[in-house]
């Protein structure tokens, strides 16, 4: 009887996969404590606010049969006053929670900073140099409450009209996906093109000051991170390469339900050349057991010996910093970086596609479900 009052059943029927039920024959309608006994606790959670009402009546009814007539009555409806009163109590909380969860998504949305259709424009807040061809580039979001909105791990474009010629990129946020406020991207100037297409989208972002804007639309999903998919990651990065490992990385570590422990292989040219090395060596601090890096850089002066390896990414280094293949435990191999390295480490991508696993990888043992390549 009450299922049929109440506006929100058949939506979470449908969202519990729960069959339609049977009417109830008429004669048992004017039933009040028959019909509670009938939906059982389970069922009664289901409803809206105005079973609060429904149920009203039949709880105060209730508590007239405790206090006066009870003897007269027979302990089931007795029992059923009961279930009403427990069973609407659970179908408020239950859907309390309903009700706030689908609030939250709805002020999620609309506090979403990006859209997929069309390009926003967003104000740089900060540009500060990183090293001598990396910006550490905050933007501002509409309002302190607002995120960037994406899923981990995600890029988005950025657009600009650069010579006369509009450039589109992507990048990727190394802020955390709920951080509010701001986005911080780490961007790469590269020198001008000799080809004649369009680009330099690198050295216009680099030239921008506080209060200029840059059109960006998206998000792109590139890996879908579930909590606990893996026992242990590796992640191996090339300079702006560490941009999707910060996302994972974070994502992470600051989840306190997530148990996967995570070894990071960092390779640039020099030291200098090294990309939010505080930051790293802060979670490494922060996460002791849980988050390993290690760097290598092409040349090294003598006293990197202690700190970091040296030369280019090989299966040695691999199974030293990261680990050696092992088909027990659930692990993931993550390979972000220039295509030189990519070739070497993990092989090409196939256009959009993961294409087949190649070099120090492959020459390890490892399996092409072992590895991602961003
Ligand atoms: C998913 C994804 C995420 C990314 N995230 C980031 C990020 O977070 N940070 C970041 O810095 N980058 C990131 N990138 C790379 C970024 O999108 C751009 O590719 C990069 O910034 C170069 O763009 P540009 O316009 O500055 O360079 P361009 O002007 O296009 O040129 C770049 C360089 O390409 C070379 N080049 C290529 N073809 C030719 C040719 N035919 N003739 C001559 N030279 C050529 C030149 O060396 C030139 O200097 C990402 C890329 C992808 C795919």
């Amino acid at each position: 009887m009450i299922l049929l009052r109440c506006n929100h059943e058949p939506i979470l029927r449908q969202k519990l996969c729960l069959a339609d039920p049977p009417p109830p024959p008429a004669a048992q309608l004017s039933q009040a404590q028959d019909c509670f006994i009938k939906n059982n606790i389970l069922t009664t959670m289901f409803l809206s606010r105005h079973i609060a009402r429904c149920a009203a009546p039949h709880v105060v009814r209730s508590r007239q049969l405790f206090s006066t007539s009870a003897g007269r009555k027979s302990t089931a409806t007795v029992a059923s006053g009961l279930t009403a009163i427990l069973g609407a109590a659970a179908g408020l909380s239950y859907l309390g929670s309903e009700e706030s969860s689908v609030a939250l998504a709805d002020e999620e949305q609309r506090l979403t900073s990006l859209s997929k259709k069309e390009f926003k424009d967003f104000p740089v807040l900060s540009n500060k140099m990183l090293s001598k061809d990396t910006n550490l580039i905050t933007f501002k979001l509409p309002s302190e409450d607002h995120t960037l909105g994406l899923t981990v791990a995600s890029c988005l474009s950025m657009s600009a009209e650069i010579d006369g010629q509009n450039v589109s990129r992507p990048y990727t946020p190394i802020s955390r996906r709920n951080q509010k406020g701001v986005a911080e991207f780490v961007i790469k100037s590269y020198p001008p093109r000799t080809d004649g297409k369009p680009g330099g989208m690198g050295n216009h972002l680099r030239s921008l000051k506080p209060g200029d804007t840059v059109k960006m639309k998206g998000p792109w999903k590139k890996f879908s991170y579930t909590a606990n998919e893996f026992e242990e990651v590796g992640m191996i990065a090339g300079g702006t390469g560490i941009t999707p490992m910060f996302q994972i990385l974070q994502e992470i570590l600051y989840n306190e339900d997530d148990n996967t422990r995570v070894k990071l292989l960092y390779a640039n040219k020099s030291i200098d050349d090294i990309l939010i090395k505080e930051r790293l060596d802060q979670l490494e601090m922060d996460f002791p057991g849980r988050f390993k890096v290690t760097y290598t850089v092409d040349k090294a002066p003598w006293w990197w010996q202690m700190k970091g390896e040296t030369g280019f990414v090989t299966k040695g280094m691999v199974g030293r910093c990261i680990f050696k293949p092992d088909g027990k435990k659930k692990r993931k191999i993550f390979v972000c970086g220039p295509q030189p390295m990519m070739n070497a480490v993990s092989g090409k991508k196939a256009g959009r596609k993961q294409g087949k696993l190649g070099g120090c990888l492959k020459q390890a043992g490892f399996t092409e479900d072992d590895v991602y390549k961003f």
